[in-house]
């Protein structure tokens, strides 16, 4: 039996992670779930956007799953979600992008990776005034940072027999920055004599994955370029509510969708609860348990073969629960 810290979140977050639980139920994962409330309604009660039981709960059992939580823009308060990677270090962030069953979308068999930095650049908010017309962002990138995520990248296309990691930075422009995360990659390319090591830079890949998608299976970048590319990419495959993503550190990872809290469809019962219960699948795969993971997403898979089960963000007009209950029947 696997025990698990789920982290509610906000927004739709609670209807998600509901309709995860209800399948992983269904499937009869071997998991305990630990749940906490997290994020704004837990702010408004106790002052704080996390409990220390939740953090308690979380270093104990080593893996947790989360709904996405709010961060307002522009106000003092900082991201709950960068807080957390930064606390335990949650180094690596991987984000796959399937098509997946008939979901209309501009292109097909898309497979790429995304290993995306997750501790360091301009999301560490080294920010400041420096006077009242202008505001100052420090990034900072480390051999340390860049060699881990690098090796991370490497040995997953090993694992995969991915013949190519494409490496994304800005390093004509940022040479000291992007300069040493691109230099960290060819040396730790070098000890994978078996892997191209291709040198893209972000805005020539921003073009070439809307016009050549097929041509990447792994990217490896920094954590502002990863972040946007990962949505872009959610685009090529048919949307945010797809995509699923596991933050990775050496004694704790962390599972939640690329996408946010959606206040737009918040309590509605229309979420799209893919990219949650794939990152269910994510968590399955890292706790060993392979065989269950792979079940839950070929009835994914099968749900979304079927154009009567999509929900309103694919064209359709199922509700999460509707959604979850198909998934179920297809296990
Ligand atoms: P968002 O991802 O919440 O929503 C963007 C659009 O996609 C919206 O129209 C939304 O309705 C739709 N969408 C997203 N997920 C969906 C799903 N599962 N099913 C159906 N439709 C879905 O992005 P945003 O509006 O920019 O951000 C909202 C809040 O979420 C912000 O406070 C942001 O900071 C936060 N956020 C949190 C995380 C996280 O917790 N890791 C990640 C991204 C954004």
């Amino acid at each position: 039996m696997h025990r698990v810290t789920m982290l509610e979140g906000d927004g739709i977050g609670v209807e998600i992670c509901a309709s995860l639980r209800k399948v992983f139920r269904a499937a009869e994962v071997n998991i305990q779930w630990d749940i906490y409330q997290t994020g704004e309604k837990h702010f408004e009660k106790h002052g704080e956007l996390i409990s220390d039981d939740c953090f308690n709960s979380l270093e104990k059992n080593k893996v947790g799953i989360k709904g996405p939580m709010t961060t307002p823009i522009g106000t003092g308060f900082r991201s709950a979600n960068v807080f957390l990677r930064k606390k335990y270090d949650l180094f690596a962030n991987v984000r796959p992008v399937k098509s997946l069953g008939k979901i209309d979308s501009k292109f097909e068999n898309i497979d790429i990776t995304i290993f995306r930095e997750n501790t360091e650049d301009l999301y560490q908010g080294i920010e400041e005034m420096e006077d009242e017309n202008t505001a100052k962002s420090i990034k900072i990138i480390t051999r340390k940072g860049s060699e881990r995520i690098a090796k991370e990248a490497f040995e997953f296309a090993k694992k995969n027999n991915i013949e190519k990691v494409t490496v994304v930075t800005k390093a004509n422009i940022m040479k000291f920055t992007d300069g040493l995360f691109l230099e960290v990659a060819r040396e730790v390319a070098k000890n994978y004599p078996g892997i191209k090591l291709e040198e893209v830079l972000v805005d020539n890949m921003a073009m070439q994955l809307v016009m050549y998608p097929e041509r990447y299976k792994l990217i490896l970048t920094e954590n502002l370029y990863g972040d946007i590319l990962s949505d872009l990419c959610a685009g090529l495959v048919g949307g945010l509510g797809l995509i699923p993503g596991a933050n990775i550190g050496k004694d704790i990872a962390i599972f939640e969708p690329v996408h946010g809290s959606a206040p737009d469809i918040a309590g509605k019962n229309i979420a799209n609860p893919t990219a949650l219960i794939l990152s269910g699948c994510l968590m399955l795969e890292y706790l060993g348990e392979i065989e269950a993971a792979t079940r839950i997403k070929n009835a994914v898979d099968k749900t979304l073969s079927d154009k009567n089960n999509f929900t309103r963000d694919l064209g359709g007009n199922k509700s999460t629960e509707e959604f979850t209950d198909a998934i179920i029947s297809n296990l």
